[in-house]
């Protein structure tokens, strides 16, 4: 039976990672039924929006897909004329988000992000034995773009905390951690300084902990947090953090295990899943078959376990260490001197090879 997928291609080196990935993906002897849909900077000036309805409406029938970056420019934000509401109901709404990606994990209530820093085989670190687990609140904190001017010098964000995105983000790092043989997570927080929005999420924190008797807890000041990734990242498990700190140190982390080019994420939901590089759209990089497409590659082997279909995932990934640990057709930032389509090759050549 033959899955149905959506895949958002995005902006920049968007299109060159998701095609290798998907051909990957195709590759693996799995049927995927893919829904291309664009969506991005690109569609702005043909749709009149970065982000059209049927974008939505595909991820709401598929449950399932891969989106590419999309890029954001700086100081200038997103009207979504959102006429979807989950549901099949439609409602004329507009709204404004600082970026497209934000927007889909809003709309979508996309609430956790998961993102997974492990060192692979034959990638360049200067660590040896890093496995984290990023998990991000993805719908409140900073990126709801609630923003204004107090006076001309003047600006303010807003920053939206509370117990109900706390809780079930807490509780999916908790549940994920049961599901996956994990020791350990610990909480990510400035509750020093910021006593109530902090402070609620680190009390939420402590009592979802109380629940999972059996998984250790404790918590760091993120800037502490930051220091000890660099100096000891092999005592830390999984961390669970609000939305801008965890998209920091997902960052920080990916820049333990080889770099931006290597992270893969997932966002989910209560039933859509939407896999995505942690990188953005590289602009510089864009069409020159450079780009690196083993984060987005890993996108699909998460959204193939998530489908049930581990066999497939455990071929792609034994293709590419395989690719990994031979060096030459691997991407400049992994060392080697390939493109981001011979890469891709070289993977499904071990595949087919059964390698
Ligand atoms: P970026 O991740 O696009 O690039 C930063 C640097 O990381 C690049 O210059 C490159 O050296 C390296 N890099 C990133 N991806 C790589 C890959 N696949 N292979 C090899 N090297 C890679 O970050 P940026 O320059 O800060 O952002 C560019 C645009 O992307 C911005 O508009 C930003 O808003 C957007 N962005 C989108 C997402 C998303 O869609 N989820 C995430 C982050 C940034």
């Amino acid at each position: 039976m033959a899955h149905g997928a959506t895949l958002i291609p995005g902006d920049g080196i968007g299109p060159e990672v998701t095609t290798a990935a998907r051909r990957v993906i195709n590759a693996s002897g799995v049927r995927i039924d893919w829904d291309v849909v664009e969506a991005g900077l690109h569609v702005m000036d043909r749709y009149g929006t970065a982000l059209p309805d049927y974008v939505l409406d595909s991820l709401d029938r598929t449950k399932v897909g891969i989106k590419g970056p999309l890029t954001t420019p700086v100081g200038k934000g997103f009207n979504v004329p959102v006429a979807w509401t989950r549901g099949g109901k439609r409602s004329p709404t507009t709204r404004y988000y600082p970026s497209i990606s934000v927007a889909l994990r809003m709309e979508l209530d996309l609430y956790a992000n998961l993102r997974p820093a492990k060192i692979y085989p034959g990638v360049p670190s200067r660590y040896e034995n890093v496995d984290l687990i990023v998990v991000r609140e993805n719908t409140e904190g900073l990126y709801g773009g609630i923003e204004h001017m107090v006076t001309p010098d003047i600006a303010e964000a807003i920053r939206i905390i509370s117990r109900r995105a706390s809780e079930r983000v807490v509780r999916f790092a908790f549940e994920y951690a049961v599901k996956h043989g994990r020791q350990k997570v610990t909480a990510v927080h400035k509750a020093n300084i910021l006593k109530l929005t902090d402070g609620l999420f680190l009390d939420t924190a402590r009592q979802v902990a109380q629940s999972f008797p059996q998984i250790q807890f404790d918590d760091r000041i993120v800037d502490n947090m930051a220091m000890q990734l660099v100096q000891k990242p092999e005592i830390y498990d999984i961390l669970v953090a609000p939305n801008l700190y965890g998209d920091i140190l997902s960052d920080l982390c990916a820049g333990l295990v080889g770099g931006l080019g290597v992270a893969p994420a997932a966002n989910i939901g209560e039933d859509i899943h939407l896999f995505e590089p942690v990188h953005g759209s590289a602009p510089k990089y864009a069409g020159q078959n450079r780009a690196n497409p083993m984060a987005t590659i890993l996108c699909g082997v998460m959204m193939l376990r998530h489908l049930d279909e581990a066999a497939a995932a455990d071929r792609i990934e034994r293709a590419l260490v395989a690719v990994l640990l031979e060096g030459r057709e691997t991407t400049a930032d992994l060392g080697g001197s390939a493109g981001t389509s011979q890469m891709a090759d070289a993977i499904i050549d071990k595949i087919q090879r059964g390698i």
